[in-house]
């Protein structure tokens, strides 16, 4: 019997509870923990009535202390870290602390450095695993998904990966003329830096948003795809053998671009705080407040998401090129789980992870990232709990 605590009860915790729930054989007691618990105890509200037995607590998961006590009371096989990218550290102390497994779907970012790198999270390997606990680091779906893909292609299809190009496509539409469809802060944080790639065993800097493709994405049609940094061409560079270049795309809209340029040249997006009236404010922090409420978009939101990787390399001498990704509907995930597609290819995944670490087909003391485990339970799960894949042997390349 699993006992499992959820820290976070945003848009991605949603459909973590939503998934738990729909799996009780595995999740048969699920705390929501989070910083404001009026939004804990909605999502038990919403979910409550299965098998699962839902039970919510405040926290602030900045505090160590806070969170031990929390799973010292609880006592939790495993947390499901779906608050913010902020939190990672302090959870994975108090998961140290207690003996208990550790997911997280994004790599830690300090608050007041725009940089976010596995380097602080991987120095927790050794820990791990001298206390015999798994740590699943970037269990979304890019990164996490888009790991596994990578896992399935190396061990199915290919002897050796040279170029990944991994593309993400949001189709959706939620008729503002600006919303961010995940956590604004982080969004905007991760599109407005320099972009950055992987070639011949160096990263190449580009300016923001300064490569451009358009492509022609399954079920959605033509799109402009910007190249960006993303977290899992790091660990993808390290973990996949013979690399040569890895990319990273994501479509925005013409009318997304010009917002954002406009918010970055009035200086919105800055993370230095300013003083107004004697309060000190992050201008971005404040621009999240205005900003509608990623959460809010379910309803709202039309279209579909198209994100997957294609890959080029060798296999017994010949090239082969290999194109799996999935397509997600933002109205058919508002139905089933009240969230759209951004959140749902997110919180799927998480849920699949520990679902894996628990039955014990993805435990392995130490911290790893998705790509790093068996792909195929969780490609056979994807296609069970929501996000069936497709795959192509002759795809449209990107140049
Ligand atoms: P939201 O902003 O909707 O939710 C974050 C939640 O964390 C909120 O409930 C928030 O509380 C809570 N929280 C923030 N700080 C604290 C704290 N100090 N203590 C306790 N709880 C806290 O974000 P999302 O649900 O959209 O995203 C969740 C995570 O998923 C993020 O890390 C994001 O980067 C990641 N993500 C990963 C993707 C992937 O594919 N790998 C894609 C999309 C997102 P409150 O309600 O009080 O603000």
């Amino acid at each position: 019997m699993s006992r499992v605590l959820i820290i976070g009860a945003g848009g991605v915790a949603n459909v973590v509870v939503a998934k738990c729930c729909q799996n009780p054989e595995v999740f048969q007691e699920i705390m929501i923990a989070s910083r404001t618990k009026s939004k804990c105890d909605a999502l038990k509200e919403k979910f409550d009535g299965g098998k699962t037995i839902i039970t919510t607590a405040q926290i602030d998961a900045d505090n160590t202390d806070e969170i031990v006590k929390l799973i010292n009371k609880y006592k939790p096989e495993m947390v499901i870290n779906v608050a913010l990218p902020y939190q990672d550290l302090t959870i994975m102390d108090a998961c140290l602390e207690t003996g208990v497994h550790y997911l997280d779907t994004a790599n830690y970012e300090p608050p007041n450095i725009p940089k976010f790198e596995y380097k602080w999270q991987w120095a927790y390997k050794e820990k791990f695993e001298k206390a015999g606990l798994t740590a699943i680091l970037g269990c979304g779906f890019d990164p996490g998904v888009t790991g596994v893909f990578s896992a399935y292609a190396l061990k199915h299809y290919f002897d050796e990966i040279h170029y990944i190009d991994i593309l993400d496509a949001n189709g959706g539409d939620h008729g503002y003329p600006f919303a961010t469809n995940f956590n604004p802060e982080i969004n905007i944080r991760e599109i407005s830096a320099n972009g950055r790639y992987w070639e011949k065993g160096d990263w190449v800097e580009t300016d923001p948003l300064e490569i451009k493709r358009v492509y022609n994405f399954d079920q959605i049609g033509e799109k402009d795809a910007y190249l960006l940094y993303h977290e899992e061409l790091e660990s993808l560079a390290v973990h996949m053998p013979g690399i040569k270049r890895i990319r990273f795309f994501m479509t925005f809209s013409e009318k997304y671009i010009t917002h954002l340029n406009v918010l970055k040249n009035v200086g919105m997006t800055s993370i230095e705080p300013i003083e107004i009236d004697g309060v000190k404010i992050q201008p971005l922090r404040f621009l999240k407040a205005v900003l509608p409420d990623p959460a809010t978009l379910g309803p709202r939101t039309k279209g579909k998401t198209n994100i997957g990787c294609i890959y080029q390399g060798i296999k017994d001498g010949k090239p082969v090129s290999y194109y799996v990704y999935n397509v997600c509907d933002h109205q058919s995930c508002y139905k089933e789980v009240g969230s759209q597609a951004i959140s749902y290819t997110t919180g799927v995944p998480a849920m699949i992870g520990a679902k894996l670490l628990l039955e014990g087909k993805w435990k392995k003391p130490g911290v790893y990232n998705v790509e790093e485990f068996d792909p195929d339970p969780f490609m056979e799960q994807l296609n069970k709990q929501g996000l069936p894949w497709n795959e192509s042997f002759k795809p449209e390349l990107v140049d």
